[in-house]
């Protein structure tokens, strides 16, 4: 987590930091800090809160000038969010600065053995110990910033991305990855260093994004070089053209990044299919498909790992891979298979799924099923994420930059890849016939029109928040494929609003829940025609006797369950496989509008962070 900017070069360095740091502060947000260098030495200044509060801090107390500067927003793992532990963190001798993403998680025997060597320590962070360290080398071994980086990197465990800066040294900048992402920017006569490539774009498009276990010395005048940690050996860099530009990361009029990503997801979904799907011709193809069709066909069984709203999208795949393809699958929560000793079988597949491409917990999944001899197949969103690159194969999704923290059209466009995977491979294997492949063709190219549908929900969605708002909690319930969506429905309601709400298998109800339905408790009830509708109503029939308040989200043109809810959200009618890539419409909407009432900070909801990049 937490959002990390660099710049060397001859623009001001401040302004080019703030603004970097306020389009990554949806990785991390609380609190944030900053150094510029000139020849007065490291201004630094850092405080509690967000991005706005740093720079009015900086603003009213220092004139930050100088061409060389870096920049952090915060995700706390070790020690609260103030003032003092906010980054970047300064050495004991006040040479060295760093800002870090990530945990040193070998910090405290570092730490006991530098206050043994007479190091002090000002903060709780594994960051603060870890520029000591550095420090503590480069003087024990009088070695040049760079070696010291190196040395000390090899005697720390965790996760980092850092930028680290030496008075001494005022033409250079040391960078290194293990585990967390860093991109580098290279411009005329002019570096940018950041999380992802958002905080440059508009000065380059050249990009590095650095390797795990790679370093490089970043110098103003000179090219980059870029060497392993372990062993010295130098990378030829390899430079990416971006295809980022500033319209996708800014909000275009919404009100907020979240109101516009559930609003383009229409034109996301085309994207993700656009040249893959060609309905009218019965055509499939994804590249990571065709090339390892074989192994796909004859995998005994597929597991899918992935965290949050993306292991929601993996509980779709798996009604649908073995609805379409007779495949068993499994779907694992990437924290849980990382850590235990799951038996993997010659030929099993395992799909990762993840937004960013960095989800620390999937990514180390994924490395311990490579290890069990597995094939790994990733679908992701960020292009050249570690993900993307970890795996033996892969989708990407297209669904351009999602910055709400909470995951709306990455889940649309997860479950849209997903489910073409399911029909090719249904079409490869005749576990469905041919009419069966092309209803769900033509319906799947129907769904962006039918998403359009769903978006003109959003009025009677602020009527339902507006009766929804002050509940303490809320029940979500779905059969089926729209069970997941149920699960994912509360997600967003209490990823965004802090209301706790729990999403059910509507049938398992009976089974505890249905102890909690009162008159206070509103119920969200999924029930599409299609599915298990009469099983549906008959749980509605048992919330209603028990005064629960039900708004259910149902096919246009439904009676019976209108009759007996208190509100509807109506969607248009599709195939049951497809329908939770429009029942899960509307409820985003809803979880929004509730938020906004609320008056919750929508797009940064308080402890959470976009890209979970610590486990
Ligand atoms: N572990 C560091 C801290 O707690 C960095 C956390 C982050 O990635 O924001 O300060």
């Amino acid at each position: 987590m937490c959002g990390i900017v660099g710049y060397i070069g001859h623009r001001e360095a401040y302004p080019i930091i703030i603004k970097g740091l306020q389009r990554l502060e949806y990785r991390g947000y609380d609190s944030a800090g900053v150094m510029v260098y000139n020849e007065d030495g490291m201004l630094v200044c850092k405080t509690k809160g967000k991005v706005a509060d740093l720079a009015s801090k900086c603003e009213s107390e220092l004139n930050l000038v100088g061409n060389l500067g870096m920049g952090h927003t915060r995700w706390a793992t070790h020690g609260v969010p103030n003032d003092v532990n906010s980054h970047p963190h300064v050495s004991n001798s006040g040479n060295l600065s760093i800002i870090h993403n990530g945990i040193i998680e070998n910090y405290e025997p570092l730490k006991i053995e530098l206050i043994k060597r007479g190091y002090t320590f000002t903060s709780d962070t594994d960051t603060e110990v870890l520029i000591n360290l550095i420090e503590d080398v480069q003087k024990t071994d009088n070695l040049k910033l760079g070696k010291a980086v190196q040395v000390a990197l090899n005697q720390v465990v965790g996760a980092y991305a850092i930028v680290v800066f030496d008075v001494r040294k005022p033409n250079e900048l040391v960078v290194a990855r293990l585990g967390s992402p860093l991109a580098i920017g290279i411009g005329e006569n002019e570096y940018f260093i950041a999380s992802d490539a958002t905080p440059f774009i508009e000065y380059t498009s050249n990009a590095i994004y650095l390797e795990d276990e790679e370093m490089a010395i970043v110098r103003l005048h000179k090219p980059l070089k870029i060497r392993k940690i372990k062993d010295d050996t130098y990378v030829d860099p390899y430079i990416q053209e971006l295809q980022l530009n500033l319209e996708q990361i800014e909000k275009s009029g919404y009100d907020h990044f979240m109101l516009k990503e559930i609003y383009e997801q229409p034109s996301v979904i085309k994207d993700t299919y656009r040249g893959r799907l060609l309905a009218d011709q019965g055509i499939i193809r994804m590249a990571g498909i065709e090339d390892n069709l074989e192994k796909f066909l004859q995998a005994p069984r597929i597991i899918i790992i992935a965290c949050g709203t993306s292991w929601h999208a993996g509980l779709v795949a798996e009604y649908i891979f073995e609805e379409f393809v007779r495949i068993p699958v499994e779907v694992e929560y990437a924290s849980e298979f990382r850590y235990r000793n799951p038996v993997i079988n010659k030929g099993d597949i395992v799909i990762a799924i993840s937004q960013s491409g960095e989800t620390a917990d999937t990514l180390a999944a994924i490395k311990l099923a490579k290890q069990k001899g597995a094939f790994v197949f990733g679908v992701c969103n960020v292009v050249g994420s570690s993900i993307s690159r970890e795996t033996d194969a892969g989708a990407y999704t297209h669904a351009g930059p999602e910055i709400g923290v909470a995951s709306t059209k990455a889940f649309t466009t997860q479950i849209t890849v997903l489910t073409m995977i399911a029909l090719r491979l249904a079409q490869a294997k005749g576990t469905l016939s041919k009419s069966e492949l092309q209803l769900y063709l033509q319906e799947l190219s129907n769904i962006p029109t039918k998403v359009e549908e769903c978006l003109e929900t959003n009025e009677q969605a602020k009527i339902i928040a507006a009766a929804m708002k002050d509940a303490p909690n809320c029940l979500y319930l779905g059969r089926g494929y729209n069970f997941p969506v149920a699960l994912e429905g509360a997600l967003k309601l209490k990823e965004i609003s802090y209301i706790h709400a729990e999403g059910y298998p509507a049938a398992e109800m009976k089974h505890g829940p249905i102890a909690l339905i009162d008159e206070h408790m509103p119920v969200v009830v999924i029930a599409p025609k299609q599915g298990h509708y009469d099983k549906v109503v008959s749980n509605i029939q048992e919330i209603k006797a028990r005064k629960g308040q039900i708004i259910a989200v149902v096919t246009k043109g439904d009676t019976q369950v209108r009759e007996l809810a208190d509100y509807v959200l109506e969607v248009p009618d599709t195939a049951d496989a497809l329908s939770p890539l429009l029942t899960t419409i509307p409820l985003q909407l809803l979880s929004y509008h509730i938020a906004v009432m609320r008056e919750c900070n929508v797009d940064q909801p308080r402890n959470l962070a976009k890209s979970v990049t610590v486990e």
